[in-house]
């Protein structure tokens, strides 16, 4: 029998007083989303995640590894196999020799790459340059720490970066900018003029870079991903995050990794050591004998410009009018002025009455503009980017006063 206890969810009176690190701090929009499309039985075109398997050559990899015996904590920085052929292929792509064992870390996935950069570096009330929208755990992973986040809207509607406002928001208490390309959620990527800017705003200052590169091989129109990795004035001073389980298919795996120079990765270390300590060995095995094959990451643009490409066709002629997605898993959207909703009022709504669920771009702004934009993840199967649109196509303009 149960010993008798009095406490019940009814009764529970906190027995301490805390104060929230993070007050009035919303649960994920991925989350929310995620949960209202299966509540309705909605195709989920917003939290960013593939609906098809990986190669099944990777899940052999994986089962192979454990069956070798990869079962026990692997290295703490990662499976050295692992990070020797990833700065094999950095030096190949990037040119730049990177050294396996002192500057790259295998990390659990890329949100925990960017944190933990984030929490080997800032104090109290250093200042980070953040451009909206952003990724969502990017603000609270800096507030967390006591720094403070110093958000720049991109230029609406084509989302580039307004460098002179950079300019002007710089301090003497600026410690990093933080960048993304390929961009989450608008699918921006940066340009060469773009990297002389940030290199002009940089150069002779103790300002450091975090680029989040984990949309890395998902790049469209024969463009080329610019990394952080291949100019090595700007490196120098950078912590650079990337994913596997993004651009192989896998996101539940939580495996990614961080490239910095030794002196920067020696921080990242410090922290990481005594936080995950390390990551799961046989994903990690199998994905060093997966990366020998460069062809498995060479293919990956074409595969994602066909989704692309497939999902603004059959959303062609409906109330959404895209704008330019360059890489990553995602296309926006704006929607009617006629509609009067908001766009994250409009998300819910379509989720509902049309079955389909997508991602309000307000809600990675902090202050919630609202440019009328939603976000799709087209990493999906084909049928279901058919079947999304022809219900997209076919949902009734909601015209409210
Ligand atoms: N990166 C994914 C996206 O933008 C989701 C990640 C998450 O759910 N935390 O949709």
């Amino acid at each position: 029998m149960a010993p008798d206890c009095a406490r019940s969810p009814k009764n529970i009176m906190p027995a301490v007083h805390i104060k929230s690190k993070l007050p009035a701090l919303p649960t994920t929009i991925f989350t929310t989303m995620t949960q209202l499309a299966n509540q309705h039985g909605a195709i989920n075109l917003g939290q960013g995640f593939p609906d098809f398997d990986m190669d099944n050559h990777l899940q052999d990899l994986v089962l192979k590894a454990m069956r070798s015996g990869n079962n026990q904590y692997a290295h703490t920085f990662g499976n050295p196999a692992l990070r020797q052929i990833l700065s094999q292929k950095i030096e190949k792509i990037y040119g730049n020799p990177i050294q396996a064992e002192t500057e790259i870390t295998i990390t659990p996935g890329g949100t925990y790459a960017i944190s933990n950069a984030l929490t080997g570096i800032l104090r109290e009330g250093d200042e980070v340059i953040v451009f909206e929208p952003c990724f969502d755990s990017y603000i609270p992973n800096i507030r967390i720490l006591g720094a403070v986040p110093v958000t720049i809207p991109l230029n609406f509607p084509d989302y580039s970066i307004p460098w002179d406002k950079v300019k002007s928001r710089i301090t003497s208490r600026t410690r990093m900018i933080l960048i993304n390309s390929p961009h989450n959620p608008t699918g921006t990527i940066l340009s060469e003029s773009d990297i002389e800017s940030l290199r002009s705003i940089v150069a002779g200052t103790e300002i450091m870079i975090l680029s989040d590169e984990v949309y890395e091989h998902l790049i469209f129109d024969k463009k080329q991903h610019l990394s952080i990795l291949q100019y090595p004035d700007l490196f120098e001073r950078s912590y650079v995050a990337f994913s596997l389980g993004k651009v192989f298919h896998c996101t539940g795996w939580k495996v990614g990794y961080v490239v910095a120079p030794e002196y920067l990765m020696k921080e990242f270390r410090n922290h990481h050591q005594f936080n995950v300590f390390s990551v799961q060995s046989a994903v990690q095995a199998a994905m060093a004998e997966y990366l020998e094959n460069e062809e498995v990451y060479m293919q990956l643009p074409e595969v994602f410009q066909a989704k692309r490409d497939l999902f603004l066709d059959v959303m062609k002629g409906s109330q959404f009018q895209p704008i330019p997605s360059y890489g990553s898993y995602f296309q926006c959207f704006r929607f009617p002025e006629e509609v009067r909703m908001s766009s994250a009022d409009y998300a819910m709504f379509l989720t509902r009455e049309a079955g389909v669920a997508s991602i309000p771009v307000s809600a990675f702004y902090g202050n919630k503009e609202d440019n009328r934009v939603l976000r799709f993840c087209f990493a999906k199967k084909d049928e279901t980017l058919t079947n999304a649109a022809e219900r997209l196509q076919n949902a009734t303009i909601p015209i409210q006063n």
